[in-house]
């Protein structure tokens, strides 16, 4: 009667072990360089299609996994190798993870696959809800999608930024409001294929981490898509706008059943960054030497290590709760994926800090890893809800009560 266990099957072993020995081989070797020329890397998109890890095929296989660790143990593996590299070979998922979440079957089984393409002809996607008036208020959004009858299609104004691939990638999902009187809950997502007319990037930003992964803003200007690209349909979108004119409770809307699906992603992703800076420092601690001894034999840096270890298992824990619930249909009762994407995120910038000091001057350089981790790790506080608001969705979940 030991159901309880944490022990990986077979198949996530040997996925974990070819993610790692891709990390090792392909990833961390060029970090630095991506890092430094803060672009998209291509050629690494290229040869991670290649080998089949950017793939739908790949993905779908690690979502679906009983357990639902498969995607955790990836995203973990890629991201100790380097996060903007690896945000960029995982940015498509996001894009993908809106259509899973609002998408019909048949909607799904087209554009999931072709967000990918092939290694031959590798495309890639982009998930764009945020705007310059509504990052964490996603109820102010303004950007606008107008149904034209006459045509059966969807017409799109606004603008959108901090999109993750925004206007590099081949396939944009748009989450825009049909009826602004509505709020959140006047809100759908759209899907804008390669080339269409009117969708232009915007300005390219420069950052201080993920500098790999390529964030800008998007511009729509009259984008005129098909009816059928409305993730869900208009039967289901026309229910949800009558009861929420009606003023009833009107189920999960776009942008959050994509968020509660990839928060403990996110979380898994800061786990991997964290635990490279560890690694890291637990073996330059052995081996620096000041006062004629490996500075590992002072408590003050052998606790420090000990505290990262145990904050770094921890977070992992966490999203593997998380991730394990949401695969077999537990209830979030407590904001479990929430949970699971703060304490790893802090816990990500925390480690990577401790990571610096325990390097010193040489932690403080571009020389060492340690540096860009850092930078890498404070975006997990930031983007896909921050930490006062995953405090916030936590606390409403615990207290029943409306916390501003
Ligand atoms: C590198 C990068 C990649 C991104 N990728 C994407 C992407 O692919 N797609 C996409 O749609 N978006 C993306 N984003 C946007 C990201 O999700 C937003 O930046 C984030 O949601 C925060 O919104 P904001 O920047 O407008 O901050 P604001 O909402 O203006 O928040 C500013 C500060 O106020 C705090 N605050 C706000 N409201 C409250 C409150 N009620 N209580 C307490 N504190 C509050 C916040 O926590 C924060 O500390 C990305 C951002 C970055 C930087």
């Amino acid at each position: 009667m030991a159901e309880f266990s944490l022990d990986l099957t077979e198949d996530q072993i040997t996925m974990q072990k070819w993610l790692h020995d891709f990390s090792a081989e392909v990833i961390r070797p060029a970090a630095h360089e991506w890092d430094e020329r803060e672009e998209t890397p291509w050629p690494i998109i290229k040869q991670a299609s290649e080998v089949g890890i950017y793939s739908v095929d790949f993905m779908a296989q690690q979502w679906f996994d009983d357990t639902g660790l498969g995607m955790m143990i990836a995203q973990e593996e890629l991201f100790w190798g380097d996060a903007g590299i690896a945000l960029s070979i995982m940015g498509t998922g996001l894009a993908a993870a809106a259509v899973s979440a609002n998408g019909t079957p048949e909607q799904i089984g087209e554009f999931v696959p072709a967000m990918y393409g092939t290694p031959d002809d590798v495309k890639l996607a982009a998930f764009c809800s945020s705007e310059p008036d509504a990052g964490s208020d996603v109820g102010a959004m303004k950007t606008r999608a107008a149904y034209d009858e006459a045509n059966d299609e969807w017409i799109l104004n606004g603008t959108k930024t901090w999109a993750t691939n925004g206007g590099i990638a081949d396939w944009h999902v748009i989450v825009a409001t049909v009826d602004p009187s509505l709020g959140t809950r006047g809100q759908a997502s759209f899907v804008v294929p390669p080339g269409t007319k009117g969708l232009t990037q915007g300005q390219k930003f420069k950052k201080h981490g993920i500098r790999a992964s390529h964030t800008a803003e998007v511009v729509l200007d009259d984008v005129h898509i098909p009816g059928g690209n409305l993730l869900g349909g208009r039967e289901k979108l026309d229910g949800r706008l009558t009861r929420a004119r009606e003023g009833l409770k009107s189920g999960v809307q776009p942008s959050m059943a994509t968020f509660e699906r990839t928060r403990p992603t996110v979380g898994a992703q800061a786990v991997g960054i964290a635990r490279a800076a560890y690694e890291v420092a637990l073996d330059y601690a052995k081996v620096r030497e000041q006062f004629g001894r490996p500075i590992i034999e002072n408590q003050g840096i052998a606790f420090k290590l000990a505290d990262m270890k145990m904050k770094i298992d921890a977070s992992r824990l966490l999203v593997w709760r998380a991730a394990w619930m949401a695969r077999n249909g537990k209830e979030f009762t407590a904001a479990e994926g929430s949970q699971s994407k703060l304490f790893a995120g802090e816990t990500a910038v925390w480690v990577t800090e401790q990571a610096i000091q325990i390097l010193g001057g040489n932690g403080y350089t571009r020389e060492y890893p340690v540096e860009r981790m850092h930078r890498d790790a404070k975006i997990y506080t930031i983007f896909e809800g921050t930490s006062e608001i995953q405090r916030l969705v936590i606390a409403r979940a615990i207290s029943g009560t409306y916390i501003r």
